[in-house]
């Protein structure tokens, strides 16, 4: 399917519904060649720089959930989306999350999915408290935790050997609820390297769960380049933007 879809070219808007059926036969594909069921690998809409009509048709195709980067987009998509009664969504974040950003990201998405510090946790817990104690928010709030899988100092994410310490001292924040992990798998075009990157990601998610946290199912990883190595090695999230929308002129 990768052959088929041309990844240099910004398709139209009327396109974007084919793209994304094509991205959905990939997908099960992949999960089938990995022995797993379609229905295991859930797709995130990657919509950084994406115009809500752009998104809209993405939902209208099918997607039920989307990745923001930047927490003025995504303000400003969900509130363009709410008025053009877009159909029912999930929206996380997977960029980097500022402290002064926090509260706005907790008010528009329903996951953070880079929690990265035990300060930025103690923030969401806080003001998930104040929305529980509004009437807002009637449960804990949704995270994962970033885990830089590959080494390179350009990335988010904390280290490997670091996942255990801070899911225990979140553990003890009453407003988070751990869901599992992501990453961003390692910047080389060899195969092998990639899969060991998100190999490290599943092995922790795993001992997560062996050590009782139950929720900490998720693993999202894989994007447009890496996402059938990363259906190989158990993600259940992929995030994906180009092979939809296609190239952004901003990354
Ligand atoms: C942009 C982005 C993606 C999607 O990347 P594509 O290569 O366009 O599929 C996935 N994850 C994160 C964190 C991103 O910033």
């Amino acid at each position: 399917m990768k052959d088929a879809v041309d990844l240099t070219v910004v398709p139209p808007v009327e396109e974007i519904a084919g793209r994304f059926q094509a991205l959905q036969e990939q997908v099960a594909k992949a999960a089938i060649n990995a022995g797993r069921k379609p229905t295991d690998v859930a797709i995130e809409l990657a919509v950084k720089y994406q115009a809500p009509e752009r998104v809209m048709a993405a939902l209208a195709a099918g997607g039920t959930l989307m990745g923001h980067n930047i927490i003025q987009q995504l303000e400003a998509t969900e509130t363009a989306l709410q008025e053009a009664n877009a159909p029912a969504h999930r929206t996380h974040v997977i960029g980097h999350v500022q402290k002064n950003k926090a509260k706005k990201a907790v008010q528009y998405a329903q996951c953070i999915e880079t929690l990265d510090s035990i300060k930025l946790a103690k923030r969401i817990n806080m003001l998930q408290q104040a929305r529980r104690d509004s009437g807002e928010a009637h449960g804990p709030f949704d995270v994962m935790l970033q885990v830089n899988s590959s080494g390179a100092e350009s990335q988010y994410g904390i280290e490997p050997a670091a996942v255990s310490e801070l899911a225990s001292q979140v553990l003890e924040l009453p407003n988070l609820r751990i869901v599992g992990l992501m990453t961003i798998g390692a910047h080389t075009e060899d195969p092998a390297g990639i899969a060991h990157s998100f190999q490290i990601v599943r092995t922790l998610r795993d001992s997560l769960i062996a050590a009782g946290i139950a929720s900490a199912t998720e693993l999202s990883m894989g994007m447009t380049h890496d996402m059938d190595i990363a259906i190989a090695e158990g993600s259940t999230i992929i995030r994906v933007g180009t092979a939809v929308f296609g190239p952004r002129e901003i990354t």
